[in-house]
């Protein structure tokens, strides 16, 4: 791409828009800048951008700066029938993403990750194993650090490990990943791609450019990836928990890999089949680059897993809080139920993204949890799925904070108030980090509380004296 003829439109100015913009202004590119919000963070990357020469616009040039404009750089953020890219398509333009950009210009090989759940811990490990056999490998993409951004440090002997979300790959064209990973595929992000045949459409995007020279590392157990098989011309490399296939699978508590044990199932320090599933998934993309075993091994022994993922941040009065402000969707909800050993009082709810939370209830049916408190935008939608699958121990409280303490009132001791809340949290929150920190918040407000006072103390002990 001859860069420094063309106009760019930079459209969303979060961390990948700012990346794609300074990469582009690096090129020589012009670039204009456009962002629907006008904050604090907004104005800040638009102050820094324009020391490289890139030029904010607001609504109102939009119309006229757009005519002048060859190629729209288009957040992953923003849907692609939004006003802008449509007015784009219409003239006949380019839409791009940043990861596009990304991979027009990586020079090392790539694994990508994609799948509706466990994207971010599988590149996380992913990046571990390679570590721990001396790879220059960097966990990239939708985990938080741009493709553009790394592209200097990944050089060409580097391996770029790419988490790749839906809203990526629908304005993504030129990947042709080395290895290809979906993990799974279940409902989510309806509100956005409107029918699960398009949501999955785009999943099966990730392998629409790979040759017979590269692999596809598929999810066997799961009907829909397990079809992505027809659809690629990749050599295919399954991965089970159920079945010995021809890839990764569990054997007599080991984690093999084609006849060959790997690492003992109990070297994976994070619970759950799910992370069993990412184990396995990580340990045969690290195969196909030779990674050895022992390297495998000791990466998965130290892997802590990621924040807000199935993380318990502490204990108040024999109840276990357990952080899963991740599980945005109900498959990850179902699979937190799954893992988490004993009883639980769980809080679901948020922001609805048009899917069916019966299947959640189902599940729940025959767990441990004993007990849920519905919150949130979406309350009355989880709470009619509860009645209708018959699970009625619920209790129906709006706002977080206080489903946070209603949860934690009714859980009793050796129990745990489970936050997985199947719901994304745009709701009230601005992402699931906040929400996540707001619930450690509400649990060191919570042992406050329930902390005896000073004065309260001091009369005891005065009560424990005079008793003496
Ligand atoms: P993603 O990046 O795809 O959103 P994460 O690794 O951030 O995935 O995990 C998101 C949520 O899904 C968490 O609640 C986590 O516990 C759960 N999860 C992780 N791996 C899987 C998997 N393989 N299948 C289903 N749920 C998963």
């Amino acid at each position: 791409m001859l860069f420094e003829r063309q106009t760019f439109l930079v459209a969303g100015l979060s961390r990948s828009g700012v990346a794609a913009a300074e990469y582009l202004a690096a090129k020589g590119a012009e670039v204009y800048l456009y962002d629907d919000v006008d904050d604090e963070t907004v104005r800040a990357a638009q102050a820094k951008l324009a020391q490289a020469g890139c030029v904010a616009i607001s609504k109102n040039e939009l119309e006229e700066k757009t005519e002048r404009c060859d190629i729209l750089v288009l957040s992953p953020g923003i849907p692609v029938d939004h006003p802008l890219p449509v007015s784009f398509r219409r003239a006949g333009k380019r839409i791009i993403g940043e990861a596009e950009l990304g991979a027009l210009a990586l020079r090392c090989p790539c694994v990508a990750v994609t799948g509706t759940n466990g994207k971010t811990t599988t590149v996380s490990m992913l990046e571990a194993i390679f570590k721990a056999a001396e790879k220059k490998a960097i966990a990239c993409g939708n985990v938080g650090r741009p493709i553009t951004a790394c592209l200097d440090e990944l050089g060409d002997d580097g391996i770029a490990v790419a988490e790749i979300s839906s809203f990526q790959l629908e304005t993504l064209h030129s990947l042709r990943p080395h290895v290809a990973v979906v993990l799974n595929v279940t409902e989510d992000h309806l509100n956005r791609h409107y029918t699960l045949e398009n949501y999955i459409y785009l999943k099966s995007r990730i392998l629409k450019n790979s040759a017979e020279s590269e692999y596809a590392v598929l999810n066997y157990d799961d009907p829909v990836v397990r079809g992505f098989a027809e659809k690629t011309k990749a050599k295919i490399v399954w991965f089970s928990l159920h079945e010995r296939v021809a890839g990764g699978y569990l054997s007599d508590g080991w984690f093999c890999f084609q006849g060959e044990r790997v690492a003992a199932e109990d070297d994976l320090s994070v619970e759950g089949n799910h992370n069993r599933m990412n184990a396995l998934a990580a340990i045969c993309a690290a195969k196909l680059f030779g990674v050895p075993n022992g390297a495998i091994a000791a990466a998965l022994k130290n892997f802590r897993g990621v924040k807000h993922r199935l993380q318990s941040v502490g204990e108040l009065n024999g109840v276990n809080f357990i952080d899963d402000s991740k599980a945005t969707n109900v498959d990850s909800a179902v699979q937190a139920i799954g893992s988490v050993k004993g009883e639980s009082v769980i809080l679901l709810g948020g922001k609805d993204k048009g899917y069916s939370y019966e299947p959640l209830f189902d599940a729940i049916k025959d767990s441990g949890v004993v007990h849920a408190v519905i919150y949130g935008e979406n309350a009355f939608r989880i709470l009619n799925a509860a009645l209708k699958r018959g699970f009625t121990s619920v209790t129906l409280c709006r706002p977080f904070d206080m489903a946070v303490r209603v949860a934690f009132l009714t859980a009793k001791k050796g129990q745990h108030v489970l936050l997985s809340p199947a719901s994304a949290s745009f709701d009230s929150f601005r992402n699931y980090e906040e929400r996540g920190e707001r619930f450690v918040e509400m649990l060191a407000l919570l042992r406050e509380e329930s902390a005896p006072k000073e004065t309260q103390k001091a009369e005891e002990a005065h009560e424990a004296y005079e008793l003496e």
